[in-house]
């Protein structure tokens, strides 16, 4: 097994791990929260790296990140645990399994850059389970990423530390987080975490200059709420800027919330609405079918900009990063 970063030796061979915010006291035997951390005789170890639950090239878009290299591909891993116990995960047999709960693939770092390559992919995404787990993994296999001009997104949860975060910067790009709610409530219930880390790692990924994108699951009757999606999006202006993409995506039922139907699509419509009279410039509605709010518009003269429809995406009316219509400059990376 790989000997975890982050993490400090206490007496009695007990460890302390500093990679997310819940910053776990092991004893010697035991594991953290997310069931991957391991404590073997006062050395902490990664149970996970290398361990491959699934790979698949796909669309960056299904990220979704909307405003870094659109309409190319990533190749997408993902393995097991989580340090999130979220009632409506979507990935649950996977966040919840252990290591030798299923069939993992072993993938050295250099096979999957070589694998990116292969499968003509722009970037190496680190999702489907919650990435911060796979620090090890993901540091080393976007080290080599980088060095062969791929971009490095992460999919996350978004409850890295400071010191975590600040050890990935040199070579991760995109911090696609889940600001899952504005409330702490919803964060202890839903998936037994806080609010404020998520919202302190957003704001250190941007000042490490990484590329962000937010994503809002809305759940009916639990964090659709305008006056919390109001207090949502000021903060993101306030703190992450109005250029942020922000993704207010539709909820469906899934593991343990089958207890209520599917988001409206105009309590979406509604957000999305807010958003832009609140002032964000890149507001878009997911999980929807072919809505016109899944496409870019130039914020400034209404102009479609990159069109989109499902997981495809057209640049339309985009050139060097200005509207060709009437010259806005608007935001997105096209080479990393
Ligand atoms: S990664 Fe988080 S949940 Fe896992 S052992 Fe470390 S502090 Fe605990």
């Amino acid at each position: 097994m790989h000997e975890a970063l982050q993490y400090a030796k206490l007496e009695d061979r007990k460890v302390q791990c500093s990679l997310c915010a819940h910053r776990c006291l092991i004893k010697e035997g035991s594991h953290g929260i997310c069931g991957v951390r391991l404590n073997r005789e006062g050395v902490l170890y990664a149970a996970t790296y290398g361990r491959v639950s699934a790979d698949a090239v796909d669309p960056i878009e299904k990220k979704p990140l909307y405003h870094i290299l659109p309409a190319t591909l990533s190749y997408s891993l993902g393995s097991v645990g989580c340090n999130f116990h979220c009632e409506h995960c979507q990935n649950w047999h996977i966040s919840r399994a252990g290591v030798d709960d299923m069939g993992l693939m072993d993938l050295a770092p250099e096979t999957g850059v070589s694998r990116a390559k292969e499968r003509r992919c722009a970037s190496i995404s680190w999702t489907y389970n919650e990435p911060t787990m796979w620090h090890e993994y993901a540091l080393d296999m976007g080290r080599l990423a980088r060095k062969e001009g791929l971009g490095t997104v992460y999919v996350t949860n978004g409850y890295i530390t400071e010191e975590a975060l600040t050890e990935l910067s040199p070579m991760l790009n995109a911090f696609r987080v889940d600001i899952k709610a504005f409330t702490d409530e919803f964060y202890k219930k839903t998936c037994g975490a806080k609010l404020q880390p998520v919202l302190d790692a957003s704001v250190k990924a941007r000042e490490l200059g990484m590329h962000i994108e937010v994503v809002h699951l809305v759940i009916p009757g639990l964090n659709d709420d305008p006056e919390e999606s109001g207090a949502l999006i000021r903060w993101i202006i306030d703190n992450l800027g109005p250029e942020t993409p922000f993704h207010i995506t539709r909820f469906h039922p899934d593991y343990h919330m089958q207890d209520r139907g599917p988001t409206p699509v105009q309590t979406l419509e509604k957000i999305y609405r807010m958003a832009r009279e609140l002032g964000l410039r890149y507001p878009y509605l997911g999980n929807v079918f072919q809505h016109r709010w899944e496409s870019t518009y130039c914020p400034k003269c209404g102009e479609l900009l990159i069109e989109r429809s499902g997981f495809s995406a057209r640049i339309r009316n985009l050139k060097d990063n200005r509207c060709e219509k009437c010259g806005e400059k608007i935001p997105y990376i096209s080479h990393v």
